[in-house]
């Protein structure tokens, strides 16, 4: 039985009328940087529960979720009306394997993230690990129009910090936006203009692959990555791809 804590919001952040971040105190137990938790409040006496992957990392307070309003949704509708010194529920324990422990020895790891599923890259890229990992880290990110690209303040905190080890390419698919590329991920990687962007190769021998969001988006560049000799990576069985749809 999974078991729920009560959390206070702190902060609500509106990116868009349809686009938001929560942050919340709550007793999580210690997770992994990329892992997601079970959040839930009550509606006619049942309890109604959603995974959000966490945006903070492990070591920050408060807890954050980025989502998206889903209209017909139970939950995120829900989740918009509320403001600081509400309640909501959280499992204690986190889950999920979009996370650095999965990631073999490779040089170079590109993560690429649609809209929301930004928030599980930004808990790993918060913690230290990455930085002694990997000597680049690419970190593609799309949304469709400018202003549903959330945390562009700290992507850029990030990359001063990093400036040698991380490349942000944002992708505004329906937009121009300077800097960005107007096209979706796996055209720029199959064109070679992403490569071209940022001066690495994207192939086997010394990439790891992390993808998270559309599930659309996760097909088309695991079909890219497949004619590049990439295929899923899973523990009895090494590969290049690592994925997470909560969906
Ligand atoms: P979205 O609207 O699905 O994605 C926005 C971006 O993805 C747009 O740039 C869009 O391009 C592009 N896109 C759509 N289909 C694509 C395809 N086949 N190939 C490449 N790019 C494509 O974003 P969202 O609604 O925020 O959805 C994010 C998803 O991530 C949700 O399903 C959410 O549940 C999931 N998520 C998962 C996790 C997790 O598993 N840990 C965490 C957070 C979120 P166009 O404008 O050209 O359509």
């Amino acid at each position: 039985m999974a078991n729920w804590l009560e959390g206070k919001i702190v902060n609500v952040h509106k990116w868009t009328d349809d686009l938001l971040s929560l942050q919340f105190e709550a007793d999580v137990a210690p997770f992994k940087a990329g892992q997601f938790v079970r959040i839930g409040l009550d509606t006619d006496g049942e309890r109604v529960g959603r995974p959000y992957s966490l945006v903070n990392s492990p070591g920050e307070r408060p807890c954050e979720i980025l989502f998206n309003i889903v209209e017909e949704g139970p939950l995120s509708p829900r989740l918009a009306q509320m403001h600081t010194g509400d309640s909501l529920f959280v499992v204690e324990k986190a889950s999920g394997f979009l996370i650095l422990d999965e990631i073999p020895e490779t040089d170079y790891l590109w993560m690429f993230a649609t809209g929301t599923a930004i928030g599980p890259f930004l808990s790993i890229l918060k913690t230290g690990d990455p930085w002694q990992r990997f000597s680049k880290i690419v970190l593609g990110y799309s949304v469709s129009t400018v202003e549903e690209m959330a945390y562009r303040e700290l992507i850029s905190e990030l990359t001063m910090e990093h400036p040698d080890k991380l490349e942000f390419v944002p992708f505004v698919t329906r937009e121009t936006m300077d800097g960005a590329f107007q096209k979706r991920i796996p055209q720029s990687i199959e064109s070679g203009e992403l490569e071209t962007r940022v001066g690495i190769e994207l192939a086997a021998d010394t990439s790891h692959v992390m993808l998270c969001g559309n599930a659309g988006m996760i097909t088309d560049v695991s079909e890219v990555l497949s004619n590049r000799s990439m295929k899923r990576h899973r523990r009895r069985e090494p590969g290049h791809i690592t994925t997470e749809k909560y969906h």
